[in-house]
């Protein structure tokens, strides 16, 4: 009936037979809609108090006698609303990417490009303490979301980076397969344990709270980077080996290739 939402599944029994179930998600839907809008005004409100907070802070900061016990306890109240602010914003861009499921086909991003925006920027976070190796293979265009496709890649760089000792080393690629374009960031930092790899793109999910929390993550970025892939296609694949390093990677399909969308397929 009008304005019901129906999820409609098909099942072949491969003889000729077909099992048709439909579920009306109707309620799940709104729900879901509700949730959303819900983070994304809390947050949105969050955002003025949160500043108010952190100017009279800074002027407190400014006028504190030198050596008084209150320095410490302002920087830590500086550390958190800070913390307190990357969530909010990181909350924020999870709520747009969710919303933006549409994708426009007319925009397309130089991977070149934003290939070196990312190299500049992995290397202002790395601050010269980590060895980090850039190749990129392929120079096309892809039909997508410039914005979102770089916070999704740039979250896996600047994870690697957080989850991997002083010293290490890390390497991003952007290579062209024969289903589509390929990046990969690998890093030899701690590694993840094969229970917690399949929730680590829920959001605020941590492996180790206290520990990463002291890096200073948000606990949003994968589910960041989960949403803007799903936008464009494409499915977040994780490889790691406790102690050794992970691997996170994805494909943009072929047909967001610029140029390859309707006609030739590389072998
Ligand atoms: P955070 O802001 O905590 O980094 P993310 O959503 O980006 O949040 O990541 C979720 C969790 O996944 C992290 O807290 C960390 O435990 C784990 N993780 C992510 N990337 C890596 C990595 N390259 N190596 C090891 N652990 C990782």
């Amino acid at each position: 009936s009008e304005g019901r939402i129906l999820e409609i599944r098909i099942m072949g029994y491969g003889t000729g037979q077909f099992l048709l179930i439909a579920r009306d998600i109707t309620r799940v839907r709104q729900l879901e809609g509700m949730r959303k809008d819900f983070v994304a005004n809390v947050s949105h409100e969050l955002k003025t108090p949160l500043t108010v907070l952190q100017g009279y802070l800074e002027m407190m900061q400014g006028m504190a006698e030198p050596g008084s016990p209150n320095i410490r306890a302002m920087e830590q109240m500086q550390q958190q609303t800070n913390r307190m602010r990357s969530m909010v914003e990181q909350l924020l861009v999870l709520s747009r990417i969710e919303d933006s499921a549409e994708l426009n086909l007319d925009n397309t991003i130089n991977m070149n490009h934003m290939f070196e925006v990312l190299k500049e920027e992995a290397n202002a976070l790395s601050q010269g303490e980590y060895s980090l190796s850039f190749d990129c293979e392929a120079d096309y265009h892809l039909y997508g979301n410039e914005i979102e496709l770089r916070s999704a890649c740039s979250n896996l760089i600047s994870n690697a980076i957080r989850y991997t000792e002083l010293g290490g080393s890390i390497a991003v690629s952007w290579k062209r397969v024969a289903a589509g374009g390929l990046f990969s960031v690998t890093d030899s930092g701690d590694g993840i344990a094969p229970q917690h790899i399949g929730r680590l793109t829920e959001r605020f999910y941590r492996v180790d709270s206290a520990r990463t929390r002291q890096r200073g993550g948000t606990g949003l970025g994968l589910a960041i980077t989960k949403h803007a892939l799903s936008n464009h296609q494409s499915e977040l694949m994780i490889e790691s080996e406790l102690g050794t390093g992970s691997t996170f990677s994805f494909v943009i399909p072929t047909n967001l290739i610029e140029g390859t969308h309707q006609s030739q397929l590389p072998m």
